[in-house]
């Protein structure tokens, strides 16, 4: 993957955006230990798709399976568990 960022940083920022690193890995980890899965549709045909313009460390994923972007954060479609 190409880094076509020149952005500099300061002290501070590079701080934030480890622990944004470290935090988003965890994440990744502790939600697709066996690698991505697309919450709308739980396929596997899931592509990195860029990353969060305003957190770099969110990765985006776009599902092959059923065409709908997702990222790290994406909550699950919670179908059929909450009935009124
Ligand atoms: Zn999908």
């Amino acid at each position: 993957m190409k880094k076509s960022q020149s952005k500099t940083h300061n002290i501070l920022s590079i701080r934030a955006i480890i622990d944004d690193a470290k935090c988003f890995q965890t994440v990744r980890e502790l939600r697709w230990p066996d690698g991505v899965c697309c919450p709308h549709c739980d396929s596997r045909s899931v592509v990195k798709y860029g990353r969060d313009e305003t957190q770099p460390e969110r990765q985006r994923y776009h599902s092959r399976s059923c065409d709908r972007y997702l990222d790290d954060l994406t909550e699950r479609f919670s179908k059929g568990i909450i009935s009124h």
